[in-house]
């Protein structure tokens, strides 16, 4: 099978934590050490923790190169692909080729599990920024939540997150998702705190489960629970430090000057390839940037064979019909 640009690169999409932002989807759907319950990608197909090859590199930074050339200036690059990011052998080489041809910052999102190995930190160390993944202090809950690979445990885990926040000289923050029932506790917040007290994050983003889940049954915390948690990590890192992604991003501001329909249609498989966008989202993109009636726009979407609409918390999404197998 033929891999196309938007398998590759996706966006960019406004960002509270990085701005603008151009995704680079840099491993196969859906290759991870982890198969979280709220993941907005699906269940994992592929449960592994062997680093492997998956994009020729000059062709992946080929395609980025092709994108921001029509896109104008972004904030970050960002490696944030349907899996996890390090399982590519070749993220190293990528963002140092990236960083040799494009004066850009470079972004990696990833959930930590491999950051006990040297060769991983090494890969990262060249990036701007790096987002890690904590959302539990206990093996547990770690287990119910993240259900890892079984060679991974939450100790593992902690040990390289511990090495690499010694090491790393960029940016670091953690991310945080909060899941109603399984993570949402005092206690569940004051074991966080000691793990984030320990490695120092810039800022500590807390998530909520606001697109479709790989569970139907994972929902966000009541309001009450959630201020609660936030408090705790308040008080031991300071106000500024902790930060609730609580909404959906992109939020409310439409980009415009996307181009024509094909380009504002790839731009939205591009996005879905990645995570489910809400309905309305993608309708306001088509009538700004193209000046469609909003049936119009409608009809379109619901009648792309690659987009399903699905419901999730009373919204309504599109998500990738069928993942592209391999
Ligand atoms: S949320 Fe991230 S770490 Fe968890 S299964 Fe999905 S891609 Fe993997």
């Amino acid at each position: 099978m033929g891999t196309s640009w938007n398998e590759m690169v996706f966006g960019p999409v406004p960002s509270r934590r990085l701005g603008r932002s151009l995704g680079v989807n840099n491993v196969f759907m859906k290759y991870c050490t982890y198969s979280c319950i709220y993941c907005q990608a699906g269940k994992t197909t592929n449960l592994t923790i062997e680093r492997t090859t998956f994009y020729k590199p000059e062709i992946l930074v080929n395609a980025v190169i092709k994108v921001l050339e029509n896109v104008g200036n972004v904030d970050y690059v960002t490696f944030v692909p349907n899996g996890e990011p390090t399982l590519d052998t070749n993220l190293g080489t990528e963002i140092k080729m990236l960083k040799n041809i494009v004066d850009v910052k470079i972004a990696v999102i990833t959930n930590a599990s491999l950051l006990y190995r040297q060769d991983v930190r090494l890969d990262l160390s060249s990036a701007d920024l790096v987002s890690v993944k904590v959302d539990s202090s206990t093996e547990s809950v770690y287990r119910i939540l993240n259900r890892p690979h079984p060679n991974l445990n939450l100790r593992i885990v902690l040990d390289g997150l511990h090495a690499f926040s010694r090491e790393f000289q960029g940016d670091l923050i953690t991310e945080t998702m909060l899941v109603r029932g399984v993570n949402d506790t005092a206690e569940d917040a004051a074991g966080l705190l000691e793990i984030l007290q320990s490695i120092e994050p810039r800022v500590a983003y807390v998530m909520l489960p606001v697109r479709p889940p790989a569970e139907d049954w994972v929902s966000p915390p009541p309001a009450n629970a959630i201020e609660a948690f936030l408090d705790v990590l308040r008080g031991g890192l300071g106000k500024n430090r902790v930060v609730l992604l609580g909404r959906l991003e992109p939020p409310h501001d439409i980009p415009r000057s996307l181009g024509d329909l094909d380009r504002i249609l790839n731009h939205i498989r591009s996005v879905v390839h990645v995570h489910p966008l809400k309905l309305e989202y993608a309708i306001r993109l088509l009538v700004s940037n193209v000046g469609v009636a909003e049936e119009d726009a409608l009809r379109m979407l619901l009648n792309d064979p690659s987009l399903e609409l699905i419901h999730y918390m009373g919204q309504r999404f599109l998500r990738l019909r069928s993942p592209p197998q391999r």
